[in-house]
């Protein structure tokens, strides 16, 4: 006899999965009635916070006038209205879009694009994608072989694209073994011994997360390192794609992280903050470089996704990026990261807290068994899970992440809270990890 009992097949098997059912501001509910700081965002996304009726109603709206619509048969007025809010906040020309469903799909698009671009040029060998150790691009196999991220990629190697990779700037751990400033900013002129190792006319596009999210927990390049990168990239025809699934609409401060670095990319992948976690939602916003090559020949992409520039996640993220506008979101992030990162910083009080880093309301913090001797704690600990479930018990969510030195070793956590968050939801945030952290360390060996 089959058994017909439906369930979800959990991502871990042996973790404990609370059920939520309710979201409001910062905070939301399980089904026990228990109470969390989101103090994630979702996960970098709910950035208006949680359970605004505005952007309900306006899914409703929506849903009732058009909900859906083939995008290599027709337009929707939805997705012309999102491409104007969105391009009034991009860097530079990035004014043309290709719209998806998350951020997967997005560099997807950003990895075929490059692609596509090179060969309608008569560059067709250029195919590579340069991407960097440890750091996250997305769960699909291309997005993931541009993935540096040991732990999610093994299990997948044979079926993954042979991408090279390059070590990211990780000032705490040079990969180089140097200090900065004096460095000679060795992370950023290595893409150019990776491009010539290969051979320039096989490298299509370099991406990178202006700063690194959560695979690596807020590490901000210093500043000379985007300049470094675009003139690489410039001097051998490879594009640049900034990932700004995390980092984008205000999480850092600015619009875009890339902003801070006075950089403007060929292509920028987004998604989270679009829609603010309320639609699922992606896009590429492409640089009038490569748009023209498409127009101007013209050349078709070809591709097609069921919800590519969906009217109703259209509406949806019309509405959200209105709200950001209106309640001056993304300066409000800026104004409140003196306050998050005075908080954040009294963490290195704690023996285990090594380092404290970010930008805007975007922190990762990296924990560590000698905060002198930046040496880490043995994988078998599981330090970062035992954190992330403490926390999780004290009633705040963080978002645990480990393998940022060698695939295995390291552990970090990333604060990112919704961009509405008060003073006093930050107090009482840190209060809820500082709580947590006394705790593991209560537990762990001396
Ligand atoms: N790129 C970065 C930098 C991300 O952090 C993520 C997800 O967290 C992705 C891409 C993939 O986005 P999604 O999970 O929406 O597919």
């Amino acid at each position: 006899m089959t058994d017909s009992t439906g369930a979800v097949l959990p991502l871990n098997p042996i973790q404990h999965y609370p059920t939520l059912v309710r979201g409001e501001g910062v905070n939301v509910w399980d089904d026990t009635g228990k109470q969390y700081i989101d103090a994630i965002a979702g996960i970098a996304c709910v950035n208006i916070g949680h359970g605004r009726q505005r952007v309900a109603d306006a899914m409703a709206r929506q849903a009732g006038q058009l909900a859906f619509c083939i995008s290599n048969i027709f337009a929707n007025q939805p997705a012309k209205d999102l491409s104007e809010r969105v391009a009034r906040i991009t860097p530079g020309d990035l004014n043309h879009f290709q719209f998806t469903s998350g951020g997967s799909e997005a560099v997807e698009v950003a990895i075929k694009l490059a692609r596509q671009y090179h060969v309608e040029r008569g560059k067709v060998d250029k195919s590579l994608v340069i991407g960097r150790r440890h750091c996250y691009h997305g769960a699909t196999l291309g997005a993931l072989s541009a993935t540096g991220m040991v732990p999610r990629r093994e299990k997948y190697l044979p079926i993954l694209l042979d991408f090279p990779h390059i070590d990211p700037n990780y000032c705490y751990r040079c990969p180089y073994g140097k200090e900065y400033p004096g460095c000679d900013m060795d992370c950023a002129t290595e893409l150019e011994a990776a491009i010539n190792r290969v051979g320039p006319e096989r490298v299509s596009a370099f991406i990178a997360e202006p700063i690194v999210g959560s695979s690596m927990g807020g590490v901000v390049p210093p500043d000379e390192y985007f300049p470094i990168i675009r003139e690489i990239c410039d001097r051998y025809d490879v594009l640049l794609i900034a990932d700004e699934v995390i980092d984008g609409f205000g999480r850092t401060g600015k619009n875009f992280a890339i902003e801070h670095f006075g950089v403007v990319p060929d292509l920028m992948t987004m998604a989270k903050g679009l829609t603010g976690g309320y639609a699922p939602m992606g896009a590429v916003a492409i640089s009038h470089r490569v748009a023209d090559v498409f127009l101007s020949k013209p050349a078709p992409v070809e591709h097609i996704f069921t919800y590519a520039a969906n009217p109703l996640c259209s509406a949806v993220a019309c509405e959200v990026q209105d709200i950001m506008v209106e309640e001056d979101l993304t300066n409000r992030a800026d104004r409140m990261s003196g306050v998050f990162f005075d908080h954040g910083r009294r963490l290195l009080e704690h023996r285990i807290v090594g380092e404290v880093r970010g930008r805007g309301l975007l922190m990762g913090v990296e924990l560590v068994r000698d905060a002198d001797t930046k040496e880490p704690f043995s994988p078998s600990v599981g330090l970062n899970a035992r954190l992330a479930k403490t926390a999780l018990e004290e009633g705040v969510v963080i978002y645990r992440g480990g393998g940022n030195i060698d695939g295995k070793r390291g552990d970090h956590f990333f604060v990112a809270p919704p961009l509405t968050i008060s003073e006093n939801e930050i107090a009482e945030t840190f209060r809820r990890i500082d709580t947590a952290i006394s705790r593991v360390e209560r537990e762990l060996p001396a």
